[in-house]
């Protein structure tokens, strides 16, 4: 990923709010060291929906954590190998393209890959090799069904023309309209057809003259507040993106009757965010002004403002990620083909700014900040093509009821300047 950095802030984040699923072999080995490393634990292992997992203790800490000093023990006692290979990769992100072909993005919930800390990505090549070796020997990648009839270099093409895009109007387009524009790219070249796209050296001559073509006249629409309905919809699509499974321990009656009262909650807006975990915006959403039409109202597009590049930053370093590391499809995301995917990606970008929206509300600023991005940032990408939960079929219901020209709508009312 170009431009990114990473280097652990030991900020203990991982071990503390997240369950890392067990590999083969690993709850063995983990049970050995439990006396030696885990002190005081009554297991290693727990079980969740029949997988295994690394227990926590009833603080939520991971049994193996030194808390005071934020180290894991079993590393320091058997090194850094005896550690199952989820706590090892982490925050890389490693997934097969073709046999033999991996690619490996960053997670975007660790705090130092949100603030591009520490070494430029190529000073841990050898360590990602490592994890590679290790991690899927013999995947057989993404089924060429998935590709939609495109080629892998026309989709290449495709997705350098969206960051190219994305790079080249920060400044002087807002990242609302910029989203408006990928979503109206993506539906015209899923019309134009593979055979169309298939021939690159047109194509190279045809998308960089269709780009303005997109870019929503100023003029053409003005912000209406979504139905009850729809702002219902809305607020259950957020919640599901939101959902922390793994800390509502238990799958008894009365957790789920917990999880479902939840949920009306927040789908009626009188619920907050923390109630479903506490890492998110403690404001119940019918104040958070997601949908606020004063002040001010405005037409869509606005033209991006001084500070919007530096303050959304984070967002775009998120998408041109995936982008360029193609997770946002296949085996990244679900099983999605090349089109829905990226049609999720800009769905997702839309919920960050949701997201964003609610964290400044919580906070009690006007105006989101930087900070309230990468909080927006990392609760979504924890989420993206990697919670069971969204693979429900009435949460690919939702994706598809927010498509078409929902979607734009949605952008508008969402006053994402
Ligand atoms: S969340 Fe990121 S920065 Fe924090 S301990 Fe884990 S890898 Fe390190």
């Amino acid at each position: 990923m170009s431009g990114q950095r990473f280097d652990c802030l030991q900020c203990g984040r991982c071990c503390r709010r997240w369950r890392v699923a067990l590999r083969p072999g690993e709850p063995e080995r983990l049970a050995s060291w439990r006396e030696r490393a885990a002190p005081g634990a009554a297991t290693a292992v727990e079980r969740c929906g029949g997988h295994p997992y690394v227990a926590h203790d009833a603080s939520g800490d991971c049994v193996f954590l030194d808390g005071a000093r934020n180290l894991c023990r079993l590393e320091e006692m058997a090194g850094a190998a005896a550690k199952p290979l989820g706590c090892r990769i982490y925050p890389f992100n490693l997934v097969t393209l073709f046999p033999g072909v991996l690619s490996c993005g960053l997670r975007f919930d660790c705090p130092a890959v949100r603030q591009n800390q520490g070494r430029e990505l190529g000073a841990w090549k050898s360590q990602i090799l490592d994890y590679a070796a290790a991690f899927a020997p013999g995947a057989a990648g993404i089924p060429v069904r998935l590709l939609a009839g495109l080629e892998p270099l026309t989709i290449r093409q495709l997705a350098d023309g969206f960051r190219s895009y994305l790079a080249e109007s920060a400044e002087r387009v807002s990242p609302g309209a910029q989203l408006v524009v990928l979503w109206r790219a993506t539906a015209r070249y899923a019309g134009l057809g593979a055979d169309f796209l298939n021939d690159r050296e047109t194509l190279g001559e045809v998308l960089p003259k269709l780009w303005s073509k997109f870019e929503p006249d100023p003029a053409e629409e003005r912000r209406c507040v979504p139905g009850a309905g729809s702002r219902a919809l809305f607020r259950l699509w957020l919640a599901h993106y939101w959902r922390r499974d793994q800390e509502w321990a238990g799958d008894g009656w009365r957790t789920r009757c917990r999880r479902a009262w939840t949920l009306v909650r927040l789908m009626t807006g009188g619920g907050a965010p923390a109630l479903l975990s506490p890492e998110h915006p403690d404001v119940a959403l019918n104040r958070a002004g997601l949908f606020r039409l004063e002040p001010p109202v405005q037409p869509l597009p606005g033209a991006a403002g001084p500070a919007d590049a530096e303050t959304w930053e984070c967002w775009r370093r998120w998408l041109m990620g995936r982008l360029e590391t193609w997770q946002w499809f296949g085996p990244a995301c679900y099983g999605t083909d090349v089109w829905a995917g990226w049609r999720a990606l800009w769905q997702a970008s839309l919920l960050m700014a949701a997201t964003a929206r609610a964290a400044a509300a919580a906070a009690g600023r006007p105006q989101v900040t930087a900070a309230d991005v990468q909080y927006a940032v990392g609760a979504i990408d924890h989420a993206f093509g990697r919670s069971p939960l969204l693979q429900w079929s009435l949460l690919r219901r939702l994706d598809a009821w927010f498509a078409g020209p929902r979607f734009e709508r949605l952008v508008a009312a969402l006053n994402w300047k």
